[in-house]
């Protein structure tokens, strides 16, 4: 095992990091302030390589899956409303990736961020009033009619909400069935009925655009429904028939999306921490500098200490979720859990440190503070973070009780048949694989 970097990986955290530095810090104070789309700053990612498929393929071709948490870490390090407005569109893919034909990920991936120099915007929407946590309560429906899909409802709290130009809504097609009479639908930009209701006037993140998105008769192409309608037929023949299994949609996009949301969280920590210690650096009291006394030390020890613990389960999830390997204990979540936790605490307690100056509104650590709370929040709350993990460890527990399935049997040459072996793993990975699924189903 090497914890090490690759030279590829360190280039590119330079790379993330001038940008950073150079282009987002000096933008953040505005946008924070005006809450305003930073188009400006997306289209110099672009230029950078830095937004857009060709990201998405760089970041794709790392087979230890780091370089998506060092872009999280390295742009949230610059400004988190900024670095959420860039990758946003990335859940809306992440929405297309995990429900959608390969024909529908080739069209509407690229329209999540548009091609060359067009930019475009993706949004995912799956919360409503009253079905965040819980999302087998959605009340947003699609009816099928004829030719075309009819969405009804609203959902609140989305990010891209009224700019995006693919919004990938999940909507219940028969909600007697919870998230397994669930679906995943395409809305274009323009498609009548598609409206933006009220923009949230946030307290971090703010360069990032949250909003409702109403659908009234909203109607969308059948192909439009992600996935296809005999896949969508199988489903529901499967839920109705009282078949058990397979978890939702939208569940499914949140889990891979987890450790690049705690990356996104540590960027801000490490923000926060770095400008403390260069704060500290110049500043002394009549005990002597402040770095060299030991109630400032233990402070800064324990914040270093917990970021890194943080930024370790954010890697080994990355690593895991890159390479295949089941996270049945919880690992996504615990690494969102531990760096939003880690992200909040850091930085009230830097502000502690530093004093009361860094609660005025121009104070960097103010703004720290605003944005680290939200990672408590979405992408599945602290709260559901510690029910999945919790449920996920019984069920790994219960799963290593019971007997394992038998070796597959070697030939005579002592070579084991490609199918048998499968059939091996599939059985292996089945009790863990549905203890998941309704673990998952608690929430997200
Ligand atoms: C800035 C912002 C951007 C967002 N972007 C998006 C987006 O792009 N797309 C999208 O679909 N959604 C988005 N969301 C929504 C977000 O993911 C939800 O708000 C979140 O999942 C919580 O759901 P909720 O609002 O229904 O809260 P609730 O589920 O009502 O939770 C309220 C409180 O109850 C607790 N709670 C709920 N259930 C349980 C339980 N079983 N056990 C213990 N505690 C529980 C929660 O932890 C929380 O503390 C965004 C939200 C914000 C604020």
């Amino acid at each position: 095992m090497d914890f090490r970097l690759t030279d590829e990986q360190i280039d590119f955290q330079r790379h993330c990091h001038e940008f950073a530095r150079d282009v987002v810090r000096p933008a953040a104070a505005r946008y924070d302030r005006e809450q305003a789309v930073p188009y400006d700053v997306v289209g110099e990612a672009r230029a950078r390589g830095l937004h857009g498929l060709d990201l998405l393929q760089r970041l794709a071709s790392d087979p230890e899956g780091m370089l998506g948490v060092i872009y999280a870490e390295e742009l949230h390090w610059g400004c988190a409303g900024i670095a959420l407005a860039l990758s946003v569109s990335s859940l809306a893919a992440a929405g297309v990736a995990s429900s959608g034909t390969p024909e529908q990920i080739a069209r509407w991936v690229p329209e999540c961020f548009g091609v060359g120099e067009e930019i475009k915007f993706g949004a995912y929407a799956v919360t409503e009033a009253g079905a965040g946590s819980d999302v087998r309560s959605l009340r947003t429906t699609a009816r099928r009619e004829g030719d075309e899909w009819v969405l009804n409802g609203t959902k609140v709290f989305i990010s891209n909400g009224g700019i995006a130009d693919v919004t990938v809504v999940v909507a219940t097609v028969d909600p007697k069935l919870g998230h397994r009479g669930q679906a995943s639908f395409i809305v274009e930009k323009g498609t009548p009925g598609l409206s933006m209701g009220k923009k949230e006037d946030k307290l971090g993140i703010r360069a990032s655009q949250t909003a409702e998105v109403v659908l009234e008769d909203a109607r969308v192409p059948l192909d439009h429904l992600l996935g296809g309608l005999p896949k969508l037929e199988a489903k529901l023949e499967r839920a109705r028939s009282g078949h058990s299994g397979g978890s939702s949609n939208a569940l499914a996009t949140f889990e891979v999306t987890r450790p690049m949301v705690g990356a996104s969280a540590l960027g801000i920590a490490r923000a926060a921490y770095e400008w403390t210690l260069d704060h500290l650096e110049e500043r002394s009291d009549e005990h002597g500098p402040l770095l060299e006394q030991q109630r400032v030390q233990q402070v800064l020890a324990d914040v270093a200490t917990e970021i890194d613990a943080a930024r370790l389960l954010v890697r080994r999830a990355a690593w895991m979720g890159r390479n295949g390997v089941p996270m049945t204990g919880g690992q996504g979540s615990m690494s969102k859990l531990k760096a939003g936790d880690v992200t909040m605490w850091a930085t009230t307690t830097l502000m502690d440190l530093v004093g009361p100056e860094a609660s005025l509104t121009d104070h960097p650590l103010e703004k720290w503070f605003r944005d680290a709370k939200i990672y408590q929040l979405f992408e599945g709350t602290a709260e559901i973070q510690r029910l999945v993990i919790a449920r996920m460890q019984t069920a790994e527990r219960r799963a290593a009780r019971t007997p394992a399935p038998p070796e597959p049997a070697p030939d005579a040459n002592g070579r084991v048949d490609a199918d048998s072996a499968r059939r091996a793993v599939r059985s292996a990975a089945a009790a863990p694989a549905d203890e998941h699924a309704s673990a998952a189903r608690a929430g997200r």
